[in-house]
C-alpha cells in the first residue's frame, strides 16, 4: 500500500508492504505536524512508524525531518550532512521563472530546520523485503528512488515531475546526463505507476 500525503506543493508517502511500514520524505519546515495528524487520521499510530527514507536533501523533502523525531532516518551518503545539520542542499536552477522566485528572497523551502541525530546511510538494493532502493542521481547527487515490488510502483522523488500528459524532467537538476541515465536505469523495472513528489502520479509515460 502506498498513500500520498499532500503537503502544500510537495508530497510525502506512507508505504506499507509485507509487514514493514515507513515514510518517504518529510515535506518543508512545519510539515511534521501535518504528517503526524495525517497518520492519526488514517488509523496509524505515529509511534508504530520508526523509519523515514529521504529521496534527497532538498528543503522540501527533509524540512520536517527533525519534527518527526523518528529513530531511523535513511538518506544517501552524500545527503547525510544536510539532514544531520538541518541545512538543506541548495537547488541548482535551470529556468528563468524559478531563478526569479529564488532571487525574491529565501523561499520557505530553503529554510533551516532542526538537526536530526539518528541518520543512517542508504545502501542500494533490498531495503526491506519487497522494497528495492535504487540510486538515481542527476536531480541531485544524493537522489534515490524506491521500487515497491508488490505494487509495481516506483517512488522517484524529484527525478521526474508529473502532469496530465505524463512525466517530465524537472527544471532543477545538478547533472542532466546523469539524470537521463537514471531514468534509463529505472525503466528496467516493471513499473505500472510512478509516484512523483510534485504534480500528478500516474502510469509510466516516460519523457523519452
Ligand atoms: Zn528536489
Ligand atoms: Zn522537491
Amino acid at each position: 500500500m502506498i498513500l500520498e500525503l499532500n503537503l502544500r506543493f510537495v508530497k510525502s508517502f506512507l508505504v506499507e508492504t509485507r509487514g514493514n511500514v515507513f515514510l518517504v520524505d518529510s515535506g518543508v519546515v512545519g510539515s511534521g505536524r501535518k504528517i503526524i495528524s495525517f497518520l492519526e487520521k488514517s488509523g496509524k499510530s505515529p509511534s508504530s512508524i520508526k523509519t523515514v527514507v529521504y529521496t534527497h536533501s532538498h528543503g522540501d523533502h527533509i524540512g520536517g525531518a527533525s519534527e518527526l523525531k523518528m529513530p531511523h532516518n535513511l538518506i544517501h551518503e552524500k545527503g547525510i550532512d544536510f539532514l544531520r545539520k538541518g541545512i538543506p542542499k541548495k537547488p541548482v536552477l535551470h529556468s528563468a521563472p524559478l531563478k526569479l522566485l529564488f532571487s525574491l528572497g529565501s523561499p520557505f523551502f530553503t529554510r533551516r530546520s532542526g538537526p536530526v541525530f539518528d541518520v543512517e546511510k542508504l545502501n542500494e538494493g533490498e531495503l526491506f523485503p519487497g522494497i528495492q532502493l535504487v540510486f538515481t542521481p542527476g536531480h541531485t547527487e544524493d537522489s534515490v528512488s524506491i521500487y515497491v515490488e508488490d505494487e509495481r510502483a516506483l517512488i522517484v522523488g524529484d527525478m521526474l515531475q508529473g502532469d496530465k500528459k505524463g512525466l517530465k524532467i524537472p527544471s532543477i537538476y545538478e547533472d542532466l546526463n546523469q539524470l537521463r541515465r537514471s531514468i534509463e536505469k529505472v525503466k528496467e523495472f516493471k513499473v505500472e505507476k510512478v509516484y512523483v513528489s510534485h504534480g500528478i502520479s500516474g502510469p509510466p509515460r516516460w519523457p523519452f
